[in-house]
């Protein structure tokens, strides 16, 4: 049994050298991710649930690392929040999708309102909103073209401080959404501090709607009492006709997922909407 704990012993430590080893070259990759154009933003298509029109596309965020592998977010937002490699990227990735909004609406395509994801690193950093206000004016992208999206830990952090923010964004006319809406400890009641234009209900209330009576009656409810306090209401990972159907008797706004769209590049987007 000793010799066996003192393998275990080897063996965890030998894999958690792996996983600093993997840490490391992930971050000092990270560090040059961006000069080296390795960055990317993909597009998923927001559909309006009455009409079935596009009417937004949510920014994801793709790193294709030198030697081709795509690495997603999951393995690296979290490296990037904590050395706060974060602020120059989201900065990129703000640009990048205002930037594409100009380059659609140039097209001749529909009006497409672009959404992009702030980390809460990213929200607290001071100036945030002024840089925002940069980006918009550097790329010509109206603010209300521009969707930002951020979780409800950034409100239940420093609520007085988040509330400033999203004032101060409010007034530029920028749209503010809460993603994965749920998943946190807000309540609706909460939300009503902030200036939030929509509500992004979180996939795992989607998944098993509606066959689920108990995440069907919190699909419906949050629905419900969003619309009374004039909320947007986006469903996530929508992936069966019959989730879109619920969703649509539930009188939900918009909805996201496989089953209109993975989400694809700016060029694949364009093509899909001169299609449509
Ligand atoms: P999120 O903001 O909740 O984004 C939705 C995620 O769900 C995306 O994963 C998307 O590809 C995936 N998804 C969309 N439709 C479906 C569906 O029908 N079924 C399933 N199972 N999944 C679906 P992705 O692109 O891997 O992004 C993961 C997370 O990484 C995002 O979650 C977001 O929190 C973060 N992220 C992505 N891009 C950025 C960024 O530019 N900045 C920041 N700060 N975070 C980002
Ligand atoms: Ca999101
Ligand atoms: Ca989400
Ligand atoms: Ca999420």
């Amino acid at each position: 049994a000793k010799a066996q704990g003192r393998g275990n012993y080897q063996f965890y430590s030998e894999e958690m050298n792996a996983r600093t080893l993997d840490r490391l070259t992930l971050e000092s990759g990270l560090r040059h991710a961006i000069e080296r154009g390795e960055l990317q933003l993909m597009y998923q298509p927001q559909i309006d649930l009455a009409s079935g029109a596009v009417i937004g596309a949510e920014a994801l965020l793709r790193w294709r690392q030198g030697g081709g592998q795509l690495v997603m977010p999951d393995a690296f937002i979290a490296i990037a929040e904590e050395t706060g490699l974060i602020v120059p990227i989201g900065e990129w990735v703000l640009r990048t999708a205002c930037a594409q909004h100009v380059a659609w609406q140039r097209a001749g395509l529909p009006e497409l309102r672009v959404a992009v994801n702030l980390s809460a690193r990213q929200f607290r950093q001071p100036g945030m909103d002024a840089m925002v206000a940069r980006v918009l004016a550097e790329t010509g992208c109206h603010a209300s073209a521009l969707e930002l999206e951020i979780t409800e830990s950034v409100l239940m952090d420093r609520p007085d401080s988040a509330a400033q923010t999203l004032q101060r964004l409010s007034e530029m006319g920028v749209l503010l959404a809460i993603d994965d809406f749920g998943t946190g400890y807000s309540s609706l009641s909460y939300l009503k501090r902030f200036p939030i234009n929509a509500l992004k209900i979180d996939r795992s209330f989607v998944r098993d709607i509606p066959a689920d009576a108990d995440d069907s009656a919190i699909a419906g409810a949050v629905i419900a009492l969003a619309h009374s306090m004039g909320l947007t209401v986006v469903a996530e990972g929508v992936e069966t006709p019959q989730q879109r159907d619920f969703l649509r008797q539930l009188h939900c706004d918009q909805a996201q997922g496989y089953l209109f769209s993975e989400p694809v590049s700016a060029a694949t987007l364009a093509g899909m909407l001169r299609r449509a």
